[in-house]
């Protein structure tokens, strides 16, 4: 109601491509600094973003330093020495890697090269946030198959059986999270290599790996082994999570050349940062640091399983860095009251769960905090 254009009678929404019309906007983690501002509290734990407690790692810290000096350059807009690096750690040529700013941009790339008004996606109830808004924003059709039941070992998780049958001859994306965030759920080696099978050539299948280094030793499959006998499939990457970089903003895709060379044609010629670039480097040969960070996530998921037994909750069993927990009353009641208590969690009422918080494993002291308010807060303690 104020400010340019109010009260002259003009609402711009009527001017929007019609797939934009209709988006609600990703609803990111509450950051630390908001609930500062909003709440007057000190000494918060975000466990709310799917982030890593331990930080960067320091090889990364130390390499973008090195880059502040040259902040007036452009970076190298085609990332030569970080997909060189890429190229080596996955066996791969360089030609197969699209590098983004983050993995979300490699999945709107995907969506804006492959997608259009009349095409169709298909995903899974209760996917990532960023698949049916990257799809929606295009004007294409989503397709969305529902989630295994609950009572099912991977209850809310994705049906690949009922992915599998809404594919047709408008489909040209489909969009696998393994695992899948916000549930937790995982789809097997030889599942995923049947589905991916079965795809006619001529569908492109995104296995979204963005928990693949706390998922691998759990015995999730390693998806890019695959790559040189699909030509449809992409597989997408991150440094956000245990590499520690999600501040930084870069993942990638891995695919044929020929995607990427798609993929090339509509990315923006700088989307990676030149610190981005140098620090994903680094971060990528400091394989202590993705051990350290890999142990630190199993115990935590082992000292979160036992403590929300202990308070009667029940959750999904989760391959990623986080887990999906049903507080069986509504949960923005039990949101509010973590949060003044200094700690955020993730609300999933965007995806219909109005009764469950996403919970990001932390430090074995933020996990017991969380874990001591959740216990408050449930007896109905005041704050
Ligand atoms: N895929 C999944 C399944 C995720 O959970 C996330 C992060 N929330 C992403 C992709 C995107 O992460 P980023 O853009 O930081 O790589």
């Amino acid at each position: 109601t104020e400010g340019p254009g109010a009260g002259a009678g003009c609402d711009p929404s009527q001017w929007a491509a019609p797939g934009v019309r209709g988006l609600q906007p990703y609803l990111p983690g509450k950051p630390i600094t908001e609930l500062e501002r909003e709440y007057g509290v000190s000494d918060i734990i975000k466990l709310a973003s799917n982030e890593n407690p331990l930080g960067p790692s320091p090889a990364a810290v130390d390499a973008i330093r090195g880059q502040l000096l040259d902040l007036a350059l452009y970076p190298d807009g085609s990332g030569y020495v970080l997909r060189q690096a890429l190229a080596r750690h996955h066996d791969l040529e360089p030609e197969c890697i699209t590098l983004g700013n983050g993995s979300n941009d490699v999945l709107v790339l995907l969506a804006e090269t492959f997608l259009q008004p009349g095409a169709e996606a298909v995903y899974a109830r209760y996917c990532f946030a960023v698949y049916p808004i990257a799809t929606q924003a295009t004007g294409a059709t989503a397709r969305v198959a529902e989630a295994h039941p609950p009572g099912h070992p991977q209850a809310l998780g994705h049906d690949l059986d009922a992915m599998l049958a809404l594919v047709n001859r408008k489909t040209r994306l489909v969009f696998v999270a393994n695992p899948n965030n916000p549930t937790g759920t995982w789809v097997d080696a030889a599942s995923l290599a049947a589905f991916i099978e079965a795809l006619p050539r001529d569908v492109i299948v995104v296995v979204d790996e963005a928990y693949h280094e706390y998922a691998a030793p759990m015995g999730l499959p390693d998806a890019t082994r695959w790559l040189r006998r699909y030509p449809n499939l992409v597989v997408t990457r991150t440094f956000s999570k245990a590499y520690g970089l999600a501040g930084a903003r870069v993942g990638y895709g891995l695919s044929s050349p020929a995607i990427a060379g798609l993929l090339n044609r509509v990315r923006q010629p700088f989307n990676v940062n030149s610190l981005a670039l140098a620090g994903a480097e680094a971060a990528l040969r400091d394989r202590d640091f993705i051990a350290r960070s890999v142990a630190m996530n199993r115990n935590g998921l082992a000292q979160l399983a036992d403590g929300l037994a202990a308070l009667g909750l029940r959750f999904q069993n989760s391959a990623g860095n986080f887990l999906l927990v049903d507080v069986a009353r509504p949960a923005p009641g039990v949101y509010e009251a973590l949060l003044r208590r200094g700690i955020i969690v993730r609300l999933v009422g965007n995806y219909g769960l109005d009764s469950f918080l996403r919970i990001t494993v932390g430090t074995s002291e933020q996990n017991r905090r969380l874990l001591e308010a959740l216990g408050e807060v449930l007896e109905g303690a005041g704050p």
